[in-house]
């Protein structure tokens, strides 16, 4: 989240980190209103589509990492629950409807303060009208996943164990974090 330089309360400049009585961490806090800044992490949804063993997968258009595919996934809005968010980047990013199976993979990245949900979802309607962070999109057969352009670790590792638990017809549900192996980000 970006740090506001004038208090959204008050529009006061003198904005000054500080612990407020009674909490666990320092906050950023006006000094003319009392306004506190609560910087909390970020949620993204999105879902795991297979269809006849082959495996959505979308190319960004725009950066981060244009060019690299993808699993449709995106930030939560606010209103919404993460099932609602996690159809509704699948229908933005692939133009896929889509209907939600389960859970399947909850991860957190502390360090950049993130939280990913993905589900298990099952596609209802291939409209082939997905939005301009799109370039294309696909299902791949597990031996034509483009697994190198595949940026993200833990994406590979999730898709991956996915699809070896297709072959059992048992899936489970994970949860994990950039600390224990389940790596998000490549430096
Ligand atoms: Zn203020």
């Amino acid at each position: 989240m970006r740090t506001p330089r004038f208090c959204p309360q008050c529009g006061g400049p003198d904005l000054q980190i500080t612990r407020p009585a009674g909490d666990t961490h320092d906050r950023l806090t006006c000094q003319a209103c009392g306004y506190i800044h609560y910087d909390n992490p970020k949620v993204i949804t999105g879902c795991i589509i297979e269809q006849q063993g082959k495996y959505l997968l979308c190319q960004r258009a725009i950066p981060p990492q244009a060019g690299s595919w993808v699993l449709p996934a995106g930030f939560m809005e606010n209103g919404e629950t993460t099932e609602e968010a996690a159809l509704r980047e699948v229908w933005e990013e692939s133009g896929v409807r889509a209907d939600i199976l389960s859970p399947y993979s909850i991860f957190s990245v502390p360090m950049i303060n993130e939280v990913y949900i993905i589900f298990r979802a099952l596609a209802l309607e291939i409209t082939d009208e997905y939005g301009p962070e799109t370039a294309t999109c696909r299902f791949f057969a597990p031996e034509d996943i483009p697994w190198e352009q595949i940026y993200y670790p833990a994406i590979r590792q999730i898709l991956a164990r996915y699809i070896s638990e297709r072959q059992a017809g048992i899936y489970g549900i994970y949860v994990g974090n950039d600390a224990t192996g389940k790596i998000h980000f490549l430096k």
